[in-house]
């Protein structure tokens, strides 16, 4: 194990949902992220819908898919406490030079449906919509029932579908997996997390958990209190505007992982209207660090929901720990007890937290990020260039710090084989020129980090969608 120092990164980087072949709600495909921006996320984001016109069939009407668009709109200036708002454009019809069985072939699992966001980017072009303004938030609503992913940041949807799915395959284009549960037994349940819309989520109430809403930046210091000492914590319900409360707490578990601790007041749906557990319990998370997501158990886009009564057959309905109930990590030195409501407006929730020791410190893994491309610069023409930051976090946070080699690799999303391989790129700057062009396609660039011996010689690695729109 190496000696640690300084605190981990704070880095967001693309999991390797394409090529570990993460599935997803309704039959999508992908979940690779595009988001390796940091820090908050605001502003307007500007959406671009690809209207498509199939041989033979309607296109959907304008006013269809801007009812779709307000919604998530709403969903998302919402969770974002107003930190984002959605404009967006729709296409007019685009008619593709294949037909739609052309394209459905390409979405069986691990295989994006590349030509059709490259035909219907390039369509939509030469209709006059530039959708190179639009970075990563181009939302192609076509292949029919079954087929929903995300890769690259570009979102398919099946269709019109309510704010449950488009929710969530946006969800997947800021960068995250699903919404999961952790079983008593260490073992992840895919969508475990019903009342988030990145799990099961009820559709308008389904705000993403606070994990995530930290991941993508919509909570500030002062809105999820980070616990350093054993006191009690009052906690506002973050499913309602904030209003002077926090809207979480996150308790440090290890080197590895945080416990977040949430509160909601909304989500239900018509199957579950009041679910009295969560009305009067907090419900408890597991949320990994960055530098994890090579953990063949976890990756840290995942949000780990616990359920607090294992022992009874409603599953993660009944996942809130109630109030006066206690929830004991001895691992972890963490006591965490729901003292109760606080009768407020917005509602809110007294926590006590006890910390009683400090994990031993883990041997962590490589950091391994692109900075070029850049999240939102994925796709090229011509020849293409990859550089990455890689180091080793127990041994320093400099660029080359305890690595031993950085290898990239490209893989056609089609095959999964790699197509090209760099030569293990033995100091900084870890960077390749890939040359001559790649075809016109989906690829998955693969970044491998591994650390020297001394080092712990762990590696590490991650992958970001591009698309290349050549002949
Ligand atoms: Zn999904």
């Amino acid at each position: 194990m190496g000696t640690r120092k300084g605190s981990p990164p704070f880095l967001w980087l693309p999991c390797l949902g394409l090529l570990l072949g993460s599935s997803c709600r309704g039959g999508e495909n992908g979940g690779d992220p595009a988001g390796t921006a940091e820090g908050p996320q605001g502003g307007t984001w500007d959406v671009l819908v690809l209207n498509i016109a199939w041989p033979g069939e309607a296109a959907y009407s304008r006013e269809d898919l801007a009812k779709e668009m307000e919604a998530l709109a709403s969903f998302i200036g919402a969770n974002s406490s107003g930190r984002v708002s959605i404009a967006y454009d729709v296409t007019s019809p685009l008619t593709l030079p294949n037909p739609r069985s052309y394209y459905e072939a390409e979405k069986s699992d691990k295989n994006a449906p590349s030509t059709l966001m490259l035909d219907a980017m390039e369509a939509a072009a030469a209709a006059g919509f530039d959708y190179t303004k639009y970075g990563s938030h181009i939302l192609i609503p076509s292949l029919g029932p079954g087929n929903n992913g995300a890769h690259g940041g570009k979102v398919w949807l099946s269709g019109l579908g309510g704010i449950s799915l488009w929710s969530h395959e946006f969800g997947h284009s800021l960068g995250s997996s699903h919404s999961n549960g952790l079983a008593p037994d260490g073992a992840v349940v895919e969508y475990g997390n019903p009342f988030d819309n990145l799990g099961k989520g009820p559709g308008s109430t389904g705000h993403f958990n606070v994990r995530l809403k930290e991941r993508f930046g919509w909570l500030s210091d002062s809105e999820l209190t980070t616990v350093a000492s054993s006191g009690t914590y009052r906690i506002q319900a973050h499913d309602l505007p904030i209003a002077g409360y926090p809207a979480g707490l996150k308790i440090r578990r290890d080197d590895a992982s945080n416990y977040y601790v949430e509160f909601r007041q909304t989500t239900f749906s018509a199957d579950d209207p009041g679910n009295p557990f969560v009305l009067d319990g907090a419900l408890l998370l597991r949320g990994f660090n960055d530098w994890q997501y090579l953990n063949p158990t976890f990756s840290p886009q995942q949000s780990l929901l616990l359920d607090m009564t294992p022992e009874t057959p409603l599953n993660w309905r009944d996942a809130a720990l109630g109030i006066g109930r206690t929830y004991e990590d001895g691992a972890g030195g963490i006591q965490i007890r729901v003292v109760g409501k606080g009768g407020t407006v917005p509602e809110t929730l007294d926590v006590e937290v006890v910390l009683s020791s400090t994990p031993a410190a883990i041997d962590r893994p490589a950091v391994v990020r692109f900075l070029v491309p850049q999240a939102t610069t994925d796709s090229f023409s011509g020849s293409a260039t990859f550089v990455v930051e890689a180091h080793d976090p127990d041994l320093g946070m400099a660029d080359g710090s305890g690595i031993a080699t950085v290898v990239l690799e490209i893989y056609n999303v089609k095959k999964e084989v790699p197509v090209r391989t760099s030569p293990p790129l033995a100091a900084p700057p870890y960077s390749w020129t890939v040359n001559p062009p790649l075809g016109r396609g989906g690829y998955v660039v693969l970044a491998r980090a591994t650390s020297a011996p001394e080092a712990g010689g762990q590696f590490n690695s991650l992958g970001t969608f591009f698309l290349v729109p050549g002949p």
